[in-house]
């Protein structure tokens, strides 16, 4: 993936990047799902989350020493938020940062972070100050850091192509130079690296919907029951008429951000609606190819069930589906607005 730009896909060349926009990083993310969520992974948590991050937020020593390097797929990153007792409500995180001369010496766990094992440098939320969401502040910790250790979780349900594991940072001196943005801006900075993340989320769902028709599809016109392919009857014409329409209409939210997102225009609630409106309904179309396959698309001989477990996740991380709909009540109601950030995304020069 690195050989080929994918791990800079949306970047500027002059930072290593393919120079290409978030619509290409979108169709990327699609088609690597298509194949499995696995890789697309691994553009949501190394590009989005992590290079995006550097990107909107990094200082030019930060930009090169970790952002160019990423780009061309020789430093891997990921991002470290959720702990044990702690994923939706990450303003309470318990990781804490010691300012220490030109040090901070972090100590804490983190826990279901996607590439743990794999990753050279890992994003992590730590709490400087008070309690609550103002007192916490972005680091970049690199793996070789005396103190950090990674494991990996086991018998997940799906993304099993994929790492996923757990990060223990022990007394790690990290130094004040790798703090990202200011001290107490971790939480806001954590929240635009959501926005980029969840689009890529939302855009590999297309790519699980698009797998879950193309495989009914061709089961459709080769299963034959009372002498004629089962494509022909209606209720199964119905099925897939619900799988195209969620293809057509979840694609088209994506585009919006992506478009949205190349004019450097915010883009929280439109990202929030896609990766819910297209998680949400990747899983149905997952669970209605199932279906259409029969006792078949109950084992593991067609790809269905595998895209049902592997999609069921991303209905839970980078904000469960819950938290995306209080997100549009609150957007609805007028309690949340756009406010201008001191770092906005760059906006796409071609
Ligand atoms: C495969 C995988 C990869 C992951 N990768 C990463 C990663 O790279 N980095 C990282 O930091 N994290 C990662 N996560 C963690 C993920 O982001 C969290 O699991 C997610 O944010 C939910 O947190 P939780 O599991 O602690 O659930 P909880 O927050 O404990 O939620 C439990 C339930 O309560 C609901 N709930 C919580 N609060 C509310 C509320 N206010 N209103 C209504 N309902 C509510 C939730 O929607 C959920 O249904 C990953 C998770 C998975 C499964």
């Amino acid at each position: 993936m690195g050989k080929m730009g994918l791990l800079g896909i949306c970047f500027p060349e002059k930072y290593g990047g393919a120079g290409m926009d978030y619509l290409a990083l979108a169709i990327a993310c699609e088609e690597l799902e298509r194949g499995d969520i696995s890789l697309r992974t691994v553009l949501s948590v190394h590009v989005a989350l992590t290079s995006c991050t550097i990107y909107q937020w990094g200082d030019d020593k930060q930009k090169e020493k970790y952002f160019v390097p990423q780009n061309h797929g020789k430093m891997i990153g990921t991002t470290a938020m959720t702990e044990p007792s702690c994923g939706s409500d990450v303003a309470n995180i318990t990781t804490r940062a010691e300012k220490q001369g030109s040090h901070y010496i972090v100590s804490g766990q983190k826990t279901w972070i996607s590439l743990a094992e794999i990753a050279d440098n890992f994003l992590v939320l730590a709490r400087t100050g008070e309690s609550g969401y103002k007192g916490l502040s972005l680091f970049i910790i690199e793996r070789d850091f005396p103190g950090v250790t990674t494991t990996s979780l086991h018998h997940k349900l799906g993304t099993r192509a994929g790492n996923t594991g757990e990060l223990f940072l022990d007394k790690v001196e990290v130094p004040e130079d790798n703090l990202l943005g200011y001290e107490g801006e971790g939480f806001k900075i954590c929240m635009s690296a959501l926005d980029n993340g969840r689009f890529t989320v939302a855009a590999g769902a297309v790519g699980t919907i698009k797998a879950a028709l193309e495989a009914s599809v061709r089961y459709s016109h080769e299963r034959k029951a009372f002498g004629q392919e089962i494509g022909r009857f209606q209720l199964i014409q119905e099925h897939l008429a619900h799988m195209q329409a969620a293809y057509d209409a979840s694609q088209l939210l994506v585009y919006k951000v992506a478009w949205m997102k190349n004019q450097g225009k915010r883009n929280t609630r439109e990202t929030s609606m896609a990766k819910w409106f297209a998680t949400t309904h990747a899983l149905d179309a997952a669970n209605r190819a199932i279906q259409i396959h029969g006792a078949y698309g109950y084992t593991s001989d067609y790809p269905v069930e595998r895209l049902w477990r592997n999609v069921r996740g991303a209905c839970i991380y980078e904000g469960t589906n819950e938290i995306q709909k209080l997100i549009q009540g609150s957007y609805v109601m007028g309690y949340r607005k756009y406010k201008p950030l001191r770092c906005e995304m760059p906006r796409y020069e071609p």
